[in-house]
């Protein structure tokens, strides 16, 4: 039996999958986001219902959003701010008396994603979350890809190239990461909204602006356009570099339908005259992917 938790600032998920992988038991809370100490015993108690619920004693898998000091291995959590700085996966480990995988949110939708019967023949998929950020995920023959540093997979970081520069006469926006000009300014759903606030559209919200260009709004045409074409070029540019098999997109805006008829269309001026456009997929689990995958991570001891 496998226990995923998808941990997020204001709530817990916990799911048990059997080795078929159907969900057998789940559960939800509140996330003590304070203390420390009440944010371990409440995980303690959560598998504790679990074991005793379905009589065995599953193995762990926690996604959640942040980043683990690879050197350290302590955490940095901006939504569960009472967890930084602790190495949770050593603590729980203690705390639960078994191994514990922790991972990345966004890893662990790439790795649920990559597990479903729309990819089970892909060897390699690339999980793409177009959310508050620009996330994803390298699943390569169904194991995650995470790299010496546990980088592989930001491709949100990467720098949008000067052809789109120079085409869209486009701000080189900064990033929070420290880096400028970074794919995540310019495709999540936050960079859309600065796109469009650059280009003077008064669109509000991605939904707003998406309404505007389905009237056909000019301006929100050239926008959406303008979308498009940046985020073609980061999945090709990601296409030549691992010859993916599928993207499955993730996030708020991977429910825009016409990214799935447009982005392969326009990814094909970015790629080879001949080649083609890896499958852009839309998510099978979508938002309970997080905690589907968080189950699928290999446990290792520490
Ligand atoms: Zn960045």
């Amino acid at each position: 039996m496998r226990y995923g938790f998808d941990i997020g600032g204001t709530k817990i998920e916990m799911a048990a999958y059997d080795d078929r992988l159907n969900q057998v038991f789940c559960q939800r809370v509140s996330t003590p986001t304070g203390d420390y100490q009440q944010f371990l015993s409440c995980v303690k108690t959560l598998v504790a219902q679990a074991d005793l619920t379905l009589h065995t004693r599953g193995s762990i898998g926690i996604g959640l959003p942040g980043v683990t000091d690879p050197v350290s291995r302590k955490q940095l959590s901006v939504n569960v701010p009472c967890i930084t700085g602790h190495c949770l996966a050593e603590d729980l480990a203690n705390t639960l008396d078994r191994p514990v995988a922790i991972e990345n949110d966004c890893r662990c939708f790439a790795l649920s994603e990559a597990s479903t019967e729309q990819t089970q023949r892909h060897d390699i998929v690339f999980g793409v979350i177009l959310g508050t950020g620009a996330g994803g995920g390298l699943v390569l023959h169904k194991h995650l890809h995470k790299g010496k540093n546990g980088l592989a997979g930001e491709w949100g970081h990467i720098p949008i190239s000067a052809q789109l520069v120079q085409r869209y006469d486009l701000p080189l926006f900064s990033c929070s990461c420290g880096l400028t000009g970074c794919f995540e300014r310019y495709v999540s759903g936050r960079g859309f909204m600065a796109l469009a606030q650059h280009f003077r559209h008064p669109a509000t919200s991605v939904p707003e602006l998406l309404a505007c260009y389905r009237q056909g709004d000019p301006l929100a045409q050239r926008l959406v356009g303008m979308y498009i074409d940046i985020l073609a070029s980061a999945l090709a540019s990601l296409q030549l570099m691992l010859d993916v098999d599928a993207f499955v997109l993730g996030g708020g805006v991977s429910n825009m339908p016409e990214l799935y008829r447009l982005l392969p269309l326009a990814m094909r001026a970015w790629l080879f005259p001949n080649s083609e456009p890896a499958a852009i997929l839309s998510p099978v689990f979508g938002d309970s992917s997080g905690v589907r995958g968080a189950a699928l991570l290999e446990q290792k001891a520490h």
